[in-house]
């Protein structure tokens, strides 16, 4: 086997084929699991031999990191977390000894905000970049973007990578690509210009922006299903693109079909995570780009098919900065689904829901704010964003407030009256028992009160004393 693999920088296939790589997305699962082992056993060695962070990291491992001999080997090795990353890049600044390559050969340079500790730091390497715009071009292509398109990417260009990401992979594609941005005060109401103007047939952005894009135009007397042309969204940083009820008014409200993508910036590629055309919400994952194991959050061994838990991620094909079993510290159940795209990978059936961190406990009972955002989205009287307030009882018990807002559609006097409207609360709180399975209290806002985003919705707000 070639490694790392190297890709023709002008395929494309022809417009009508289902798949840019018909062999790799339809391998028997057995030959894949054989093709993934032998690029993660030249990915292992590489990084062993030339990252002294990995020399070190797998010093007591109970396996020769120079000679996996099967996957289950592979899943031996330690597992990697943020704060493995943190601390190796605060000791060995700025990219710890992680890097495989000449500080002169990085070509670009990414990472994280480090909203809570220090930022992480990615050296890409010129023909990691050129690898990571391959493996988005094909998941693109599989999402249904075609060369006539034109992408319209709403998200900050900055450090973020998500916006570059999704930028690269339209341009290897050879589509059209409109890196519009978002961010900027003003921007969404020139988003909705451009978008009545040029008509962008496909949009990247965040679920939450998109919704903001809608609330926007309809304010500017635009009409987000006649007036825009969009005829797909790829959604990342969110779990809304796989939650039922936002997937639906997404659709509803654009006329078009969206796609969940995403694993991690650190494990860009990330899109190797991701809905195709036909797939109505959860992600394929393609495994043989970024090798992605369930594992279960207390004990870390690896979960079987139809299991919930943590994704790991290991890069296949990453010569600057290679990360190899990388805790996500989210939560998601993988499956084989029957997908009518006849793609043979397994699924996120219902994507990333959240958060190993953002997983309430109410009662005993495990609770997911996307899970809440589902049922909130299902109510008729939904005024569009809702808070999720954590307090800490007397004992242990945490308390739960959803605050949702109500259109103005449901209440008839002039004046927002939380005593009027208490037959609504009730309807609230009995959905939201329904579901969930514990009685939460809920209260209810005047639609608008909340701030909208144009990039990722903070929708916690935690009391609790630590
Ligand atoms: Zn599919």
């Amino acid at each position: 086997m070639e490694w790392p693999p190297r890709y023709p920088d002008n395929f494309t296939p022809s417009p009508d084929q289902e798949y840019w790589s018909p062999e790799l997305e339809t391998m028997p699962p057995v030959d894949r699991d054989r093709h993934i082992l032998a690029k993660l056993q030249h990915q292992v060695r590489y990084a062993f031999q030339n990252s002294g962070f990995y020399q070190e990291f797998y010093k007591d491992a109970p396996v020769d990191p120079g000679n996996l001999k099967d996957l289950e080997e592979f899943a031996k090795l330690p597992i990697l977390t943020k704060e493995d990353i943190r601390r190796e890049q605060e000791e060995h600044p700025p990219y710890g000894r992680f890097l495989c390559i000449e500080p002169e050969d990085i070509f670009r340079l990414h990472g994280t905000s480090g909203t809570t500790g220090r930022p992480t730091v990615f050296g890409i390497g010129k023909d990691d970049w050129d690898r990571i715009a391959e493996a988005h071009a094909r998941i693109l292509w599989g999402a249904g973007l075609r060369r006539d398109d034109t992408v319209m990417v709403a998200a900050v260009f900055s450090l973020y990578v998500g916006s570059w990401g999704a930028l690269v992979g339209a341009e290897r594609l050879g589509a059209t690509s409109f890196p519009f941005g978002s961010g900027a005060p003003g921007q969404t109401e020139r988003a909705v210009e451009w978008a009545t103007m040029v008509k962008p047939t496909v949009l990247y952005g965040t679920p939450s922006y998109a919704l903001y894009l809608a609330e926007t135009a309809r304010q500017m007397g635009v009409d987000p299903k006649e007036d825009f042309d969009f005829r797909f969204m790829y959604f990342s940083g969110e779990p809304g693109a796989s939650v039922p009820a936002t997937r639906r008014l997404i659709e509803e409200t654009f006329g078009c079909y969206i796609v969940d993508q995403g694993t991690m910036a650190e494990m860009t590629p990330w899109m190797s995570a991701s809905g195709c055309r036909h797939l109505d919400g959860g992600m394929h994952l393609w495994q043989d780009i970024v090798y992605t194991e369930m594992v279960d959050p207390q004990s870390k061994l690896n979960l079987p098919l139809g299991e919930e838990g943590v994704p790991v991620y290991s890069h296949t094909e990453r010569t600057s900065q290679p990360m190899i079993r990388y805790w996500s510290g989210d939560i998601a159940r993988w499956d084989m689904v029957d997908c009518p795209c006849g793609r043979t990978y397994p699924t996120l059936v219902t994507g990333i829901y959240g958060r190993v961190d953002d997983m309430i406990i109410v009662r005993g009972q495990n609770v997911f704010p996307s899970r809440i955002e589902d049922v909130l989205r299902s109510l008729d009287e939904f005024g569009g964003e809702f808070r999720l307030v954590l307090e800490r009882e007397t004992g242990q018990m945490d308390r739960l407030t959803v605050q949702a807002e109500v259109l103005n559609e449901a209440f008839a006097a002039q004046e927002f009256d939380p005593a009027a409207l208490e037959p609504v609360r009730e309807r609230f709180t009995a959905a939201l028992r329904r579901a969930i399975g514990v009685s939460v209290a809920v209260e209810l806002k005047p639609a608008g009160e909340f701030e909208r985003t144009q990039f990722k919705a903070r929708r916690i707000i935690d009391l609790r004393k630590p």
